[in-house]
């Protein structure tokens, strides 16, 4: 498939060049493919069991969601300073570590969720009717209560992104810390679709510990990068992407 081709061709250059990985944020180290590779996570660390015992993990298929009355969403997202920028040897991700009550917010319905951080997967993790996307962005989000929404936004080529151009130029190579970047601003409303027509389904993170519990928001409308953003992230990272995982009865409900 041509959307996903991207990632895929540039799989044996980035390999060339990896590095020793820097993952300090996991205690026992993991990988997309290979000997730590997804089928394994779950034997790798008794820490790690949901990524095989779990029976609601991400990412998933989306097929036959069922039409339901959603609620509403609306992001409260604005401009700001790029900064805890890490390219942590899986993604590219900025994490944000904003003061109770200030930052970037999701209201579902009237329930307030503060992003915590986003990263990027290539090709996309969620696929819709059989079908992956050539990205896709996880924009992580928490309550006061300690419930998590990932919202997940496909990436598709076309026009350039000015916040996405400001991740690329300025994400550093791979390191095991957060940098701050001094007088660039990037503003997370730019990785969403105007149309906040979604699906929700019932899930877990999609890498290690595979923690379920994540409720996932997955946006019908793509954005658009240019081919060139794509190209370079799949450079850094061809196939950052666990596989599709069994749905077992969980119904996918879609609302505009
Ligand atoms: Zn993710």
């Amino acid at each position: 498939m041509k959307r996903a081709w991207t990632c895929v061709a540039a799989l044996i250059l980035a390999s060339a060049f990896a590095p020793a990985l820097l993952r300090a944020q996991w205690k026992t180290y993991w990988s997309y493919d290979g000997p730590a590779g997804s089928t394994h996570w779950g034997d790798l660390d008794p820490a790690y069991a949901a990524c095989k015992s779990g029976k609601q993990q991400s990412p998933i298929d989306i097929r036959n969601a069922r039409k339901a009355e959603l609620p509403a969403l609306r992001f409260e997202y604005a401009s700001g300073s790029l900064k805890y920028l890490i390219n942590n040897g899986y993604t590219i991700r900025v994490n944000y570590h904003d003061a109770p009550g200030t930052g970037n917010f999701l209201l579902v319905g009237n329930k307030r969720y503060h992003l915590t951080q986003f990263h990027f997967h290539c090709p996309s993790e969620e696929w819709v009717q059989g079908k992956p996307y050539a990205m896709e962005v996880h924009l992580m989000h928490e309550a006061a209560d300690g419930s998590v929404v990932g919202v997940a936004v496909f990436l598709k080529a076309g026009s350039m992104n000015s916040t996405v151009e400001q991740i690329w130029r300025h994400t550093p190579k791979m390191k095991s810390h957060e940098e701050e970047v001094p007088g660039v601003d990037i503003n997370p409303d730019e990785l969403r679709p105007r149309d906040t027509a979604y699906y929700i389904y019932q899930g877990s993170l999609t890498a290690p510990p595979c923690t379920e519990g994540v409720t996932w928001i997955v946006l019908k409308t793509a954005v658009e990068i240019s081919a060139e953003q794509l190209a370079a992230f799949a450079k850094l990272y061809p196939h950052d992407v666990r596989p599709i995982q069994p749905l077992n009865g969980r119904i996918v409900r879609e609302g505009p």
